[in-house]
């Protein structure tokens, strides 16, 4: 295999907790993740569940148990409080303690998934995880993002600088009293154009842990739905439990236009305004308690503090009727005096979302606080045919490049010709969700050919038609000795 494609992303993974790529355990610009020892995780209090850089030292029993001093002392205190030994009463017993099985003290371990890996303690003189140098600067980190993401010149840039210059932030953090702002983002674009895609590009060429949380799912604590400490959870479960690397991570909240502040509601608004409140103190900075291994607080968690300081937070959606706040302000005002003759122009205008302004997102129902700590605002373009047929075609792991490898692998040659291609991004204009339609459209068309040319050996070239996706004729197909090349 060529060093080339020994680099390629694997970018195909599911949304949500983002498993990391095997690349990373190598090298790492960013912060490098540790090795899975179990030593290297913090033990957890068997009692009340706090790891013990919280809960302090704790005391080994027998049959591994463990027990910090507070909850020793609560055991102590209740034990004297009811006579000793001769008073003693179970039934009286605090909850957590009538919770141990004295028969079977070996059986309250607590699952990896939810400790946490031990800090590593600073020593003098120590050189932060990671220096400018390491990070690429913007024009190579758009060059990185140019091989995966087809179009979006602007949204590229924008972000690489962003990138660049949070990353610059935290490794440039000299106590010299000149603290450079955060730079969080928010990212406006139609479904399918490539929000998504492109944090998680990002964050693999950061090779930084990432965490994808849908907005959606988030209710004002105490309500039925996903604290916002959820996202957190995703974090620190993609830095696999590694609280440092955590939080030098990037979280992507999609589907942000979702928490909106309600028009006309009589009731409370758990999923709307109150959510942007909650999500503020975060955006900006704060320590947070946050369950380990879960995304829910309950007693039977542990939980561990996170600070959000240098984690990039990227918020994005695709704010439907946003275009027409903004077209109504630009024709507002273009209606008063000599620039009355512009009015409607903006009707065919149709990169109208990159005119958008805080004013057009407060009347969408963002509140000025959240839109304040969003200071980095990018549009992406909705994608065009011609955008389609490129993301088909020109990606490092385009889809049609899949096709061919897996064909490859049979010795025979997949071509697609132009046609077939246009007929392909035509449907997936129809459907109307960008280029996310693309694979499931391929993948209907592909089936009868991945399943009928292993059949037969002597094929060497298969050429997909146009008349063979319309129905109207078959692909063309070469036997190994007929092929000229
Ligand atoms: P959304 O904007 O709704 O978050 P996604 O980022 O999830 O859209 O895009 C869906 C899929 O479409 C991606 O996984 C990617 O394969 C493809 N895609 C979208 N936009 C682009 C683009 N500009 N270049 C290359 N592929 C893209």
């Amino acid at each position: 295999m060529s060093e080339e494609k020994k680099e390629d992303l694997d970018l195909t993974e599911d949304q949500g907790g983002e498993t990391l790529h095997s690349d990373e355990k190598k090298e790492n610009p960013v912060s490098a993740p540790k090795e899975d020892r179990p030593d290297e995780y913090e033990e957890v209090c068997s009692v009340c569940r706090r790891p013990e850089s919280k809960a302090g030292k704790l005391i080994h029993m027998p049959g591994g148990l463990m027990i910090c001093n507070d909850c020793m002392q609560k055991a102590f205190d209740m034990f004297n409080q009811q006579g000793g030994m001769n008073g003693l009463n179970l039934q009286n017993m605090p909850f957590d303690l009538k919770m141990i099985d004295l028969n079977n003290l070996g059986g309250v371990e607590i699952p990896q998934k939810q400790k946490v890996k031990k800090k590593k303690p600073k020593e003098e003189g120590e050189k932060p995880s990671f220096t400018v140098k390491d990070i690429p600067a913007p024009h190579r980190l758009k060059a990185m993002l140019d091989e995966y993401v087809v179009g979006q010149e602007k949204a590229k840039k924008t972000l690489a600088v962003a990138v660049y210059n949070h990353y610059k932030r935290i490794a440039s953090d000299m106590g010299d009293g000149v603290e450079i702002e955060k730079s969080n983002v928010l990212m406006i674009g139609p479904t399918g154009s490539g929000k998504t895609y492109l944090v998680r590009t990002l964050a693999k060429l950061l090779k930084v842990p990432l965490a994808i949380a849908d907005a959606t799912s988030l209710t004002e604590a105490g309500y039925i739905g996903d604290d916002i400490e959820s996202v957190l959870s995703k974090l620190l479960a993609a830095a696999e439990n590694d609280v440092d690397r955590a939080e030098h991570g990037i979280v992507f909240i999609d589907e942000i236009d979702k928490i909106a502040k309600k028009k006309n509601t009589n009731t409370r608004d758990v999923s709307g305004e109150s959510v942007q409140q909650e999500l503020l103190k975060m955006l900006e900075g704060t320590k947070m308690e946050v369950p380990v291994g879960s995304g829910s607080k309950n007693a039977m968690v542990p939980m561990t503090t996170m600070d959000t300081r240098n984690i990039l937070f990227i918020c994005g959606g695709a704010f439907p009727d946003l275009e027409d706040i903004i077209k109504e302000r630009l024709n507002q005002q273009s209606a008063i005096g000599f620039r009355a003759l512009l009015k409607d122009q903006y009707d065919q205008d149709k990169n109208i979302l990159s005119k958008v302004q805080m004013e057009d997102l407060r009347k969408f129902g963002m509140i000025p606080e959240f839109l304040g700590r969003l200071p980095i605002v990018v549009t992406l373009e909705t994608l065009t045919k011609e955008f389609l047929v490129k993301i088909l075609r020109e990606p490092k792991n385009a889809i049609l490049k899949q096709y061919e490898k897996l064909l490859a692998m049979d010795e025979v040659q997949l071509i697609f010709d132009d046609g077939a291609l246009e007929v392909i991004a035509d449907r997936a204009m129809e459907k109307g969700t960008g280029a996310r339609a693309l694979r499931a459209i391929l993948e209907e068309y592909m089936l009868d050919i991945m399943y009928e040319i292993p059949k037969d050996s002597n094929i060497g070239r298969v050429t997909i038609t146009r008349e063979y996706l319309e129905n109207t004729g078959g692909p063309r197909i070469e036997l190994r000795g007929q092929i000229v090349v």
